[in-house]
């Protein structure tokens, strides 16, 4: 059902890693499948797609229940509000919308073992979106040193969608060079080598600045 779509991807995400001289093996396809139900998000198993992203904690939990006998890697996306940590922490393998200390806190104490955090970066400076703004960036990791159960894998974000190709480059550009400084602090807690950028519109760009984890929905999926 989805074949057209995802060749379609594949030869776009191979197109902007030549572009850029990348091998397509760093770059890992996340199925965003909040749109969908299960059962359609299921035939992308046999298809080779096995890592899944949601944005709700009821649906994450609901496709998580129906998927229980898979072997899937879970993403949760979105936001996440402090009193639904307790919910969800366990049951998922990356978190991509880290943004402030309290929540930090929330994992922190719910959390039984370390967990996988993208801090979510607020690049472009809207005020109606999550995340860190970038100066606040080095700040807001270093504070996260005395939580033995956040692990800072990468950095996250979004372009927003009225932005022209330009500005979204230049803002994931500037994402990815963040990225690099974290790394280069080498805090044993925020390895950080991993980029969550890009969705159906923009992720040939964020290949292109580096990105290692595409969060794809409409693209698998429409018609
Ligand atoms: C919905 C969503 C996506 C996927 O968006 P598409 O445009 O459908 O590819 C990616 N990231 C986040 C955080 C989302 O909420």
């Amino acid at each position: 059902m989805f074949e057209k779509n995802i060749d379609k991807l594949k030869l776009n995400i191979s197109q902007a890693c030549k572009a850029s001289n990348r091998d397509i093996k760093d770059v890992k396809v996340l199925a965003v499948t909040k749109s969908v139900s299960c059962d359609t998000a299921k035939e992308l198993l046999p298809l080779g797609y096995n890592s899944f992203a949601e944005n709700r904690v009821d649906s994450f939990l609901e496709k998580k229940e129906y998927f229980r006998s898979e072997n899937i890697e879970w993403h949760l996306i979105g936001t996440l509000q402090r009193r639904k940590v307790k919910k969800v922490i366990n049951e998922i393998d990356y978190f991509h919308a880290l943004d402030n200390f309290k929540l930090a806190e929330e994992i922190q104490k719910r959390a039984n073992h370390s967990i996988n955090c993208f801090v979510q970066i607020n690049v472009f400076g809207e005020k109606t979106k999550q995340g860190v703004s970038l100066s606040q960036t080095i700040n807001f990791i270093k504070s996260l040193a005395e939580f033995d159960k956040i692990k800072v894998v990468g950095l996250m974000a979004m372009a927003p969608r009225e932005a022209d190709d330009f500005e979204i480059q230049t803002g994931f550009d500037a994402v990815a060079k963040k990225r690099l400084e974290i790394e280069n602090l080498k805090l044993s807690y925020a390895p950080c080598s991993e980029l969550s950028m890009g969705m159906s519109q923009d992720y040939a760009l964020a290949i292109k600045s580096g990105a290692t984890y595409v969060r794809i929905g409409t693209a698998f999926f429409n018609d």
